[in-house]
């Protein structure tokens, strides 16, 4: 485990908070605040103990001078302010003078947010490069670096790594220990019967999870369009359905290699066109009109699914179960939703945009034990992999032998 924000004193500190508030925005406006909601725990402890907290955050991609208009952080910090009941003094600026007098006249229990780390990246990417320089002058306006940014811990960044390897105390906050401690503990030390249900839209995307989880998962439950790549591996009509056809060999390989802990799809619903009001049917999986695309799970295959998670203690589901932004075709995610919510004792996770977009969406936030707020990091994360802004921060003394792979 690694040390997080409770090891550190914090008084009179100026501390430097990488945290995650990317955002959606439309027309200016935040649409989903989740993000920010997720981070009012560390920044409110650091305040709390009498700390000045100086957030740094990215907002979408900075390409050219025109991207800055609309991913500016000034409605975010407008947000944080109302969320936090707290003023937050925003600083339009990413370096320089107005950022050093702003962090030079804080007073302990303030908060400042300086403007899109991004806005770094216009000029020679020294944000998403992690130019040496700039961590290093990020650095030097602090005492302490906590970094509660799980959703880009996956890239090694001036604003998380740079920031950490130019400062003797570097440790997670809140949100990141508990990202680290669902989905590190689920990949590495599950409590079993330990289930994984995978579906989205590309076996591509997934190959490096799916290898990953075979070795650990006592049953892969398989859905989505990533289901119609299987399908072909045996041999069925897949019809119109998206499948990829360069990975119709791995997909048997991996069947091959499971020995039936891969579970399929026994029905699907099918239909002529991908559109939210295409007539449709279910047919059994291997059935599928030479005409039709499957566009969900039918709901035989909820009920195998829920014979299969039935006693499971462990669940990470990473892939909606079909085409969830069509109401019609989000039956099986939803119906996964709900054996999910209903299991006892069980620890339940999603990692994965998409899928907790639609836990959201379909109103499950609360039913589950851990929504990863990491989109890309999360799948990196139960692909097993290190993350360069987990990785570079302070290990705990731990005597425990059974910690996980960010123990060094
Ligand atoms: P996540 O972001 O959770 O990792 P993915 O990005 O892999 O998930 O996949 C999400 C997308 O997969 C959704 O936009 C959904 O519409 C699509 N999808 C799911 N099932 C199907 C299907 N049968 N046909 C086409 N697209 C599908
Ligand atoms: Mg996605």
């Amino acid at each position: 485990m690694k040390k997080t924000i409770r090891d550190v004193d914090l008084k009179n500190k100026v501390v430097l908070m990488r945290v995650d508030f990317n955002v959606p925005m439309k027309d200016g406006k935040i649409t989903d605040v989740n993000r920010i909601v997720q981070a009012l725990p560390t920044i409110k402890y650091a305040l709390e103990q009498d700390a000045k907290v100086v957030l740094l955050s990215h907002l979408g991609r900075i390409k050219e001078e025109s991207d800055k208009a609309q991913n500016t952080l000034a409605p975010v910090a407008k947000k944080l302010e109302e969320l936090l009941g707290k003023s937050v003094k925003f600083v339009p600026e990413t370096r320089g003078k107005a950022v050093e007098e702003a962090v030079k006249n804080m007073k302990s229990g303030e908060v400042v947010m300086l403007e899109n780390t991004r806005f770094e990246d216009l000029d020679g990417k020294k944000e998403s490069k992690n130019d040496p320089e700039l961590g290093k002058y990020w650095a030097s306006l602090g005492d302490v670096f906590v970094n509660d940014a799980f959703g880009t811990a996956h890239r090694a960044h001036a604003s998380n790594v740079g920031i950490a390897s130019n400062l003797d105390t570097a440790v997670a906050g809140f949100l990141m220990e508990k990202e680290i401690k669902f989905i590190g503990d689920a990949v590495d030390n599950p409590v079993r019967p330990f289930v994984a249900i995978l579906g989205g839209a590309k076996v591509s995307d997934k190959i490096s999870v799916i290898e990953s989880l075979i070795n650990k998962a006592d049953k892969i439950l398989i859905c989505g369009a990533m289901a119609y790549t299987f399908y072909k591996a045996l041999g069925y009509e897949v019809g119109e359905s998206k499948c990829e056809l360069d990975f119709v060999e791995f997909a048997k390989g991996l069947l091959d290699k499971a020995n039936g802990r891969i579970v399929l799809p026994v029905d699907t619903v099918v239909t002529k066109e991908f559109a939210e009001d295409a007539e449709s049917e279910v047919v059994p999986s291997d059935k599928i009109p030479a005409d039709k695309m499957g566009l969900d799970i039918g709901p035989k295959t909820l009920e195998l699914f829920a014979n299969e998670l039935k006693g499971a203690k462990t669940v990470v589901w990473n892939g909606p179960a079909g085409v969830f932004e069509f109401e019609k075709f989000a039956k099986g995610t939803n119906g996964i939703c709900t054996i999910l919510a209903g299991l006892k004792d069980a620890i339940t996770i999603i990692g994965g945009g998409d899928s907790a977009a639609a836990a959201i969406k379909l109103g499950f936030e609360e039913k589950f034990t851990h929504i990863s707020t990491g989109g890309g990091a999360s799948l990196e994360y139960l692909e097993g992999k290190e993350l360069p802004g987990i990785e570079c921060l302070e290990d705990e003394e731990c005597h425990c032998g059974h910690c996980h792979h960010d123990h060094k």
